[in-house]
């Protein structure tokens, strides 16, 4: 009899032919390693063969529920995609919330895991008869939301999707997975779909699951629904994450133009909560390399030609949303033209708009919604093409167009990168590493990665918790599995000045991520928990029936960041990898009070150092042989 919450099996589908088996999750395994990217890990382990190819049929990927999924706690609809990444050869692990985290789960299983390779493109199909294929060469060249209404049109009621876009089918190595217009974003997930020749997943639940103490669960749902209306979680639901956009320009931490710059003279037409100038804008184009870019005017772009507003405020919400079983509703929907809309956050207006040199916000937008129709991440598309900008800039690639600041060259870009119809688009498909590497020169030293994986928005010079975070991620550059830049920004330290605080700090944020993204919780309600490792131990001791306590979650949390470490080493990682982008190390950004900003090598070294000590690695971030045995990965 599994614990609460759980089916005990995970589902192993071949995608070559369509049979399936099960494979049991023993509880030792479910309590090590919870659900969602901690199972998840666990499975990459199990089931990834050594060395696999990401995009190569023997590749798993891991569709992971967590024991909460169905329970009336708040955010809880939430499963995690885990697989071998393309853009960086390790760990991937994608959250995502929607109605098909429920009937994902509610097909009798903890967890999907697909391998093999179709014959023809399909569609695979998980419900109380088992899982099929389904040709389905009508899906081809569909964005994944027209895909998933013309499936659940096809099939009937109760079935929900995940599904690629075109992006995916030709191995986008940032393509996305997407559903319910939420995306399972990062590391190329899509990609390992495609390459299955999957265009959708499509679940229908067929049971129950039932939790040890309903009577507690019940009682913690009303009391965390409540507390979700709270303070804590104001700024999303009344601004979005959008509302960092200002506060960052403010304290020269929003990267512009490919990290030129930590400010942007523009950022006053793209934050929400304010049309005016944005704090800070006067130290805009002030980095190191005086080779800012060439403004926002792009030729026959929207701005140009005067159509569009004249700032994201003006366009503001028309819709305000949110993720199935969630009480906070922090989706901002927004006019995109056309009749279109999209939803917008912070990373993806910092990935198209700052990175990219473009104010304008209408093409922000519009590049933001064409990243959704081909089915790829903002973050990496936006990171890419402001590398590539940089290239053009400095010689290194032939494409003059392609200039910091023109919205029309921002969504040609894109549609080329998604499309792979021409050789600009097919190189910037690989992302900035895999690309710095074939146009050579120094294009390496500003190609803006961790790992392979494209810089979120934040200025890791001026926040120095958060570029130990990024260093050291699993993932990669990474601002959902490290929070390191909460510590930065609460005041208690000087995130310009990192030291052994920021290491506990890093260490701190990514053991609480790592069991939000098992358990599964949003971090949005991260703010509620006063006391977060006992009350998660409480939270889930009632739905499982264990006697957890905070110390044993907070053993857990560590036991997950470490198997992937374990599983990067497996796959190839270098301590090496363990480190940043050289520009962000050499050169200094000077800020408004004509002070610099500097990270340098031997910081950061330290840092690094430190947090491997902390964490029980030796000094190349290796752990011992025994720690494999220790995390029942052996
Ligand atoms: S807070 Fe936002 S991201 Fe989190 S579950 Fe709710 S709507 Fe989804």
């Amino acid at each position: 009899m599994p614990a609460g919450g759980y089916f005990g099996r995970a589902l192993v589908v071949d995608a070559t032919d369509g049979s399936a088996a099960t494979v049991p999750l023993p509880d030792s395994v479910l309590r090590a390693y919870l659900g969602g990217a901690g199972l998840g890990t666990w499975l990459l382990h199990r089931i990834g063969p050594p060395g696999v190819e990401p995009l190569g049929p023997e590749a798993p990927l891991a569709f992971v529920f967590s024991p909460l999924v169905g329970t009336p706690l708040t955010t809880s609809a939430k499963f995690a995609v885990v697989a071998k990444s393309p853009l960086t050869g390790l760990l991937t692990d994608a959250l995502a919330s929607s109605q098909f985290a429920i009937a994902g789960k509610l097909t009798g299983h903890d967890a999907i895991v697909v391998t093999g390779r179709a014959a023809v493109p399909s569609v695979l199909l998980i419900d109380g008869d088992g899982a099929r294929l389904r040709d389905a060469p009508d899906l081809t060249g569909l964005t994944a939301a027209d895909t998933d209404t013309r499936l659940r049109d096809q099939l009937g009621r109760g079935w929900r999707v995940a599904a690629i876009g075109p992006a995916g089918e030709r191995g986008v190595r940032y393509a996305t997975i997407s559903h319910d217009g939420r995306h399972a974003g990062r590391g190329g997930l899509g990609a390992v779909m495609g390459a299955k020749n999957l265009k959708a997943i499509a679940v229908r639940a067929a049971t129950k699951v039932a939790s040890a103490d309903p009577a507690a669960v019940l009682a913690a749902a009303r009391d965390l629904r409540e507390r979700s209306f709270g303070p804590a979680t104001a700024k999303y639901r009344e601004l979005g994450t959008l509302a960092n956009l200002l506060a960052f320009n403010a304290i020269s931490a929003l990267p512009t133009r490919n990290f030129q710059s930590a400010t942007f003279e523009g950022a006053g037409r793209l934050g929400a909560g304010s049309g005016g100038p944005a704090a800070g804008s006067a130290e805009a184009d002030s980095a190191g390399t005086g080779s800012a870019g060439t403004g926002s005017a792009g030729t026959g772009s929207a701005e140009a030609a005067g159509a569009a507003p004249a700032n994201l405020a003006e366009m503001r919400r028309v819709a305000r949303s949110g993720c199935a079983s969630c009480t906070i509703g922090c989706e901002h929907i927004y006019r995109v033209g056309g009749g279109k809309k999209a939803r917008v956050e912070y990373e993806n207006v910092f990935a198209l708009g700052p990175m990219c040199g473009v104010s304008d916000p209408g093409a922000v937008l519009a590049a933001s919604a064409s990243c959704d129709d081909l089915g790829i991440d903002t973050i990496s598309a936006g990171g890419t093409i402001a590398w590539a900008m940089e290239c053009a800039q400095r010689g290194l690639i032939d494409a003059p167009w392609l200039r910091f600041g023109d919205a029309d060259a921002l969504l040609r870009a894109l549609d080329e990168i998604g499309t792979m119809s021409t050789p600009l688009g097919s190189l910037l498909a690989q992302g900035s590493r895999a690309a710095s590497r074939t146009v050579g020169g120094d294009s390496g030293t500003f190609a803006p990665h961790v790992k392979g994986l494209e810089m979120p928005g934040y200025e890791p010079r001026t926040l120095h918790a958060m570029a130990l975070g990024l260093a050291v991620n699993a993932r990669g550059a990474d601002h959902n599995r490290s929070g390191a830049y909460e510590a930065d920004l609460s005041g208690d330290l000087d995130r310009t000045d990192g030291g052994d605080a920021h290491v506990a700090a890093a260490i701190e944020t990514e053991d609480r991520a790592a069991v939000m993204d098992s358990m599964i919780l949003c971090k949005f309600l991260r703010g509620v928990f006063t006391d977060p490792f006992a009350e998660w131990a409480g939270l889930l001791s009632a739905v499982t029936g264990w006697d957890l306590t905070a110390a044993e979650l907070r053993a857990t949390a560590r036991r997950i960041v470490l198997a992937k470490r374990v599983y990067n080493l497996r796959e190839g990682w270098r301590p090496e990898d363990d480190w940043l982008p050289a520009r962000l190390l050499e050169e200094p950004l000077t800020l408004a009070s004509g002070r610099e900003a500097r990270l340098t090598p031997a910081r950061l070294r330290t840092m690094i150092d430190g947090y491997y000590k902390q964490r029980g690695l030796d000094c190349e971030g290796r752990p011992a042989a025994a720690i494999a045995v220790d995390l029942g990965l052996a």
